[in-house]
């Protein structure tokens, strides 16, 4: 019996000025990930779990509590297939290691990644083109 394919994973963080973009962004693309899991850090989960509350959102710790680094252990462990990150380029950030390790990994590892809209529509129309994570 052939098995089931598996669900992309795709993780995601928005730093706070840019969580309502993010959360927009995802209401617009809500199709491409019906049958995604996402995995966002604990305040971005939040929100995107209000504003879509029919798709799979897992949260790890926020950001700056860890979350980022979790993430950046998913992304060694082979397990995300993109990773969308909306960081702050005009805010200072106390975590803001964390945040340059997470973008470090995702180069390291060639993992499609966005960090504003323009290619974020990219990695979603890859996702839906079966271009992403196979
Ligand atoms: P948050 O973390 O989703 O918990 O706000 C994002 C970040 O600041 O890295």
């Amino acid at each position: 019996m052939a098995q089931a394919a598996k669900n992309l994973r795709v993780g995601m963080v928005a730093h706070d000025k840019r969580k309502a973009e993010l959360a927009r962004w995802l209401a617009r693309h809500r199709k491409v990930f019906a049958k995604a899991d996402i995995v966002a850090t604990g305040t971005t989960a939040k929100l995107l779990r209000k504003r879509c509350p029919e798709l799979s959102i897992e949260a790890l710790a926020s950001g700056p509590l860890g979350g980022d680094q979790q993430m950046g252990a998913l992304i060694t462990e082979g397990a995300l297939d993109a990773l969308i990150f909306f960081w702050d380029p005009l805010t200072p950030m106390p975590h803001d290691v964390d945040v340059r390790a997470l973008l470090r990994l995702a180069t390291l590892y060639d993992l499609p990644h966005a960090c504003n809209l323009s290619t974020a529509n990219l990695i979603a129309a890859g996702i839906e083109a079966g271009q992403v994570g196979s």
